[in-house]
């Protein structure tokens, strides 16, 4: 099973499309949900509850999650001394990368770090400065030995050109990525009523979006599976002709353990009680409950496909019925070119080209697959 373990809510950043909201106005979601504010701000229960219920569990894999989780470097350190055989990963924003020593940061197994594209555009998400220190964090935990997954982890929104964002990540010969992931700033926050989003995603995204999917295939015909989740995964099960629930996997293989340890589906659910399901040391991993994603996605078309794209979404439904379908067009997009891709990818598996292990892919890992 994964857990995302939230270390602190602080963050050293106040990006665009998330504590910047905060301080913007928002329409109310569809469904107003109780939120416990009696949370605390940082990790706050006895870590012998944690190592226990991990050591119940035949193959934990254990993803540092904050709020920025290097700004509690020291219980990084302590979990990853202390704690049973355990897998784990890091979502980071990067810039504290240098607190930790080489000896902790060569025992993750992926590292996602949130960067939007090129210096200008992560800079203007993200603050002035962010790139350039991210990149040389990169290089420094490159330098002393880091051979894990490195993923780029995208936001994109309406500034974004996707294709120069993700061939920026991906293509430059300096960058040390070995994987790209994105996902769209949408239907998350009551942002819809002063958003141009509808424009971008017909206009830039779902066009740039089948673009990228031609440069995908096209570079396989050099023999190489460009690690890209959005397309990877989907592709990945197109080809073995499989259907995915939620592909995050929260509510049934991936949970979130709060700073108080209760575990919720998600980590953007932090405080929902009414899906609190548990509390570690008082429950062990295989009675977790699983949550299911609701209608619409449980009727629609897309579903085998889809996933239901998001828990936290289906359940609040922050932006209204127009700006909902305008969210599912652009997985009905995404759907729609890599189908009409999968039989020249099924000729390129067929001749040998590229191989279906090509496109094996850690599912669960964190990645949201689709935008
Ligand atoms: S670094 Fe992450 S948690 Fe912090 S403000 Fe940016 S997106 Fe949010
Ligand atoms: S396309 Fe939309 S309605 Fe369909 S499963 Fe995905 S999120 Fe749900
Ligand atoms: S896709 Fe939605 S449910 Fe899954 S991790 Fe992200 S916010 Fe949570």
């Amino acid at each position: 099973m994964y857990y995302y373990l939230i270390l602190t809510d602080a963050c050293n950043l106040c990006c665009s499309y998330c504590r910047a909201k905060d301080f913007e106005e928002s329409d109310p979601p569809e469904r107003a949900v109780a939120v416990d504010a009696a949370i605390p701000s940082e990790l706050n229960f006895d870590l012998a509850d944690l190592y226990r219920f991990l050591g119940e569990d035949p193959d934990p894999v254990l993803t540092f999650y904050g709020g920025e989780p290097l700004l509690r470097a020291d219980l990084i350190r302590e979990v990853m001394e202390n704690a049973p055989p355990c897998r784990f990963m890091l979502q980071t924003n990067g810039l504290l990368l240098d607190r930790l020593k080489p000896g902790i940061v060569n025992r993750f197994s992926t590292v996602f770090v949130s960067i939007d594209g090129d210096e200008r555009l992560t800079d203007a998400h993200r603050g002035a400065g962010v790139y350039r220190r991210v990149m040389d964090n990169l290089e420094t935990i490159v330098g002393n030995g880091y051979a894990g997954e490195l993923i780029a982890r995208m936001t994109v929104a309406e500034d974004t050109g996707i294709e120069a964002a993700v061939l920026h990540l991906a293509g430059a010969r300096d960058h040390p990525f070995s994987s790209v992931h994105w996902q769209i700033d949408a239907d998350f926050w009551g942002d819809w009523s002063h958003r141009n989003f509808a424009r971008w995603a017909e206009e830039s995204y779902n066009p740039g979006i089948r673009r990228l999917v031609a440069r995908w295939v096209r570079e396989m015909e050099t023999g190489r599976v460009l690690r890209w989740y959005p397309f990877l995964g989907c592709m990945a099960d197109l080809l073995a002709g499989r259907t995915s629930c939620l592909r995050c996997g929260c509510g049934y293989a991936n949970y979130t353990i709060m700073t108080d340890g209760t575990i919720v589906p998600c980590p953007c659910m932090v405080g929902m009680r009414e899906w609190y399901l548990g509390r570690v040391g008082a429950i062990s991993p295989d009675r977790l409950p699983a949550v299911e994603v609701g209608e619409p996605c449980t009727s629609c078309d897309l579903a085998g496909f889809c996933g239901g794209r998001c828990l936290y979404s289906n359940i609040l439904r922050p932006w209204p019925v127009e700006g909902r379908r305008v969210v599912c067009e652009t997985v009905r997009n995404l759907h729609d070119a890599l189908s009409d891709a999968l039989p020249a990818v099924r000729r390129l598996v067929d001749a040998g080209v590229v191989s279906t292990e090509d496109f094996a892919f850690e599912r669960y890992n964190g990645c949201e697959i689709i935008p």
